[in-house]
């Protein structure tokens, strides 16, 4: 038998283990606001470099980094365009709205869009109507379509029509490792076209905490007044630093393992009747699948999974998500695969 529970509610649900506790335990450290925490300075210079940058900031959280990114680089009344379903569209509590005053306009499908669909959305800046867009901010890989990678080439297409329009442009890569690792390239291939990148150690790394910003060093300079007003420049943080340097050296290869069990899954649920998914959308760690008409709606059939040891997440009415990580094992997928498919078809289990 497997052990239960068996948690796919998020990559973020991982604990860290006994190696990287050690490491947080030893961890040397300092006041991280007068640029004195080792640890901390080691993880930006560490993730600079991963992500072929000049600079790297850490902080607290992914939200955070998207905040901060969205007031260094846009103005109260600012348009920025993102893909549908963006995590700081639906994710962050309107934090956009409150802190950066900005719209946002949604484009595309699935997660990706096109230049032409961002030339096409892009609205003129200083007209006395329009409100000008002076951001593109792309996910990738895309929580809410099913951690989609963006196609490589898009990337490079809408950056250089962002700089022809005078718009910077933002990636939130919470899960650019994800992204990464699927396609083979390095992370810096990714965030190469990118002005300012955002990553997460905390989602399938599996570090408690941190998100850095990274950029060129005027930009990384100019943030680090952004992230003290949210609230977000820490102390001894070299904790967490040391954590992350430990998350990226031991667990950023293995990544490849979650994507084989979230295929594992995707194989079983995708043969269900009950259950409308695309195979194709399963390209990383995520799954977001429909319950078809006939099976339970989405809030029903978490409870009923949870009932038997699977922990997922209602997306919507009749949409769910569940996440692969390393606090699961290949055999904990295949049962919590079976669990769902049985519970979409209305077999008792
Ligand atoms: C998780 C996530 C973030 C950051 O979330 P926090 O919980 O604040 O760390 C940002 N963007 C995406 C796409 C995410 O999935």
């Amino acid at each position: 038998m497997v052990s239960l529970p068996i948690d796919l509610r998020s990559d973020t649900v991982t604990r860290p283990t006994d190696a990287m506790r050690a490491v947080m335990a030893a961890a040397e450290v300092g006041d991280d606001q007068y640029g004195e925490d080792p640890s901390i300075i080691r993880v930006q210079e560490r993730t600079a470099e991963l992500l072929g940058k000049e600079a790297a900031l850490w902080f607290p959280t992914g939200t955070m980094t998207n905040q901060a990114a969205l007031r260094l680089l846009t103005r109260p009344g600012d348009d920025v365009v993102v893909s549908r379903e963006a995590h700081a569209v639906w994710h962050e509590a309107g934090a956009s709205g409150r802190n950066a005053g900005v719209q946002f306009t949604e484009i595309g499908e699935r997660g990706a869009f096109t230049a032409g669909e961002f030339r096409t959305a892009c609205k003129p800046q200083g007209h006395f109507m329009y409100p000008g867009t002076t951001l593109v901010e792309i996910e990738n890989t895309h929580n809410r379509a099913g951690g989609i990678v963006f196609p490589v080439g898009e990337l490079e297409r809408i950056c250089s029509a962002a700089r022809e329009l005078n718009v910077s442009s933002y990636l939130d890569g919470a899960r650019l490792w994800n992204a990464a690792v699927a396609t083979g390239l390095p992370p810096a291939t990714i965030a190469g076209p990118f002005d300012l990148v955002s990553v997460c150690l905390s989602k399938g790394l599996g570090a408690p905490g941190g998100s850095l910003l990274s950029g060129s060093r005027e930009l990384i300079a100019r943030v680090v007044r952004e992230r003290r007003m949210l609230g977000g420049a820490m102390r001894q943080s070299g904790v967490f630093g040391a954590a992350g340097l430990h998350a990226l050296e031991h667990h950023y290869e293995r990544l490849a393992e979650d994507h084989a069990n979230a295929a594992l899954i995707g194989e079983t649920l995708s043969a269900c009747p009950g259950i409308l998914l695309d195979p194709s959308t399963v390209q990383t760690n995520i799954l977001v699948f429909d319950l078809a008409p006939g099976a339970p709606d989405a809030a029903t059939l978490v409870a009923q999974a949870r009932g038997h040891g699977v922990l997922l997440n209602a997306f919507g009415p009749r949409r769910v998500r569940a996440v692969t990580h390393l606090d699961v094992t290949t055999a904990q997928c295949e049962h919590a695969a079976g669990v769902i498919a049985s519970l979409a078809e209305g077999r008792t289990l």
